[in-house]
């Protein structure tokens, strides 16, 4: 059987390491907020070359907290695309704040900075660049968007961890980054996780604030902020997983190589890289006509790919008629019924990608 992500066996390739973390942390009689999460955040920090970094509960949170220490709320809205994981809509809804959604590129699948200009309004405060599948939104032009009219960049990198812009790795570009660390994401824990970075001291100060029900001291509340901690347990995993984190990146662009090559020709379409960014491939996606009988028949052969997204957000029960759009949605809309994951972890032996971009090749 080839599945689309492997925790389990990330695990395996590093058991030694992380049954010795853990049991440490088991006897240390420390499990929340100890010396794991804070070596965890001194040592992330300095891999993105931020000027500090905040365990949180989770990726959704992540967002939610960078925002609210960027005072977005009520009555504000906040720019990003409808083609993401659900979770960076629900942290902006989380906020008060409103969420307006573009399109995204039909090349590179990010946020389609020629739609900004579109939906500014005098209320926009912030935009949320999504790394989307692994590689940089297109932050030459975000960027200078966001100076331009006074808004914050908030980098959304939960599918990125040690991608590079320009030979900068993402998260330490924007006002503030958020990351998840669920146990599939490029840097996963054995459980949930997220991380907030900041080249900016006082955003990270504000960050560590709302974590921990707004104190700085024990028991004193300056904020009000809320529980979102990080165990000890998954930050002493984190810890390990960041020490290969360079060498895992390296292997899922060697088994993109393997798709790329494989299917070239075919008629499957392979993502395009930006040229100024080193990706990380936390998905592989391709598009491909007549996606659920190529599923189907991949399944037949033990293959099991995955859908990164089905619907877009503005169109899901929940989202629908509540959040605000650009005018045309059309790549987003398009991307959804043509997308699809191939199987792609570091663990992933190279013959089980050749196996499945030819079993994809041949179904026409
Ligand atoms: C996974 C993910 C999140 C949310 O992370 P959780 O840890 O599941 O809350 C947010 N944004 C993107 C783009 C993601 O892929």
């Amino acid at each position: 059987m080839i599945v689309c992500a492997n925790p389990a066996a990330q695990y395996q390739s590093y058991q030694a390491e992380i049954d010795a973390a853990v049991l440490r942390v088991l006897g240390s009689n420390k499990y929340i907020l100890g010396p794991e999460v804070s070596a965890l955040e001194e040592e992330f920090s300095r891999y993105i070359g931020a000027a500090g970094c905040v365990g949180v509960a989770n990726g959704t949170d992540a967002l939610e907290l960078a925002l609210r220490a960027l005072r977005i709320g009520p009555g504000d809205e906040v720019i990003t695309v409808s083609h993401t994981a659900v979770a960076t809509v629900a942290a902006i809804e989380a906020t008060g704040a409103t969420a307006v959604l573009v399109d995204v590129d039909p090349v590179t699948y990010t946020l389609d900075a020629n739609q900004l200009d579109t939906v500014r309004s005098p209320r926009t405060r912030a935009v949320i660049a999504v790394h989307l599948y692994g590689q940089a939104a297109d932050l030459d032009r975000i960027q200078p968007f966001c100076q331009r009219h006074g808004l914050a960049l908030v980098e959304d990198v939960s599918q990125a961890h040690g991608a590079t812009w320009h030979g900068r790795r993402l998260g330490s570009i924007g006002d503030i980054a958020c990351f998840s660390c669920y146990p599939t994401k490029n840097l996963g824990a054995l459980g949930d996780g997220g991380l907030v970075a900041s080249t900016q001291a006082a955003l990270v100060d504000t960050v560590r604030m709302l974590r921990e029900y707004g104190w700085k001291q024990r028991y004193i509340s300056d904020l009000a902020g809320r529980n979102s901690r990080l165990d000890e347990l998954q930050a002493a995993v984190l810890r390990i997983k960041l020490r290969h984190l360079d060498a895992d990146n390296a292997r899922r662009r060697a088994l993109a190589a393997v798709y790329d090559a494989a299917l070239a020709g075919s008629a499957a379409l392979v993502p395009a890289v930006r040229a100024c960014c080193e990706p990380v491939y936390h998905l592989y996606v391709v598009q491909v006509q007549d996606r659920a009988t190529k599923i189907a028949a991949l399944n037949a052969q033990d293959i099991f790919p995955g859908v990164h997204y089905p619907v877009p957000i503005h169109q899901q029960n929940a989202y629908a008629g509540r959040v605000r759009t650009a005018a045309s949605m059309r790549v987003t809309e398009r991307l959804a019924g043509t997308v699809l994951s191939l199987p792609m972890y570091p663990e992933l032996p190279p013959d089980d990608a050749r196996t499945v971009a030819r079993t994809l090749a041949a179904l026409g």
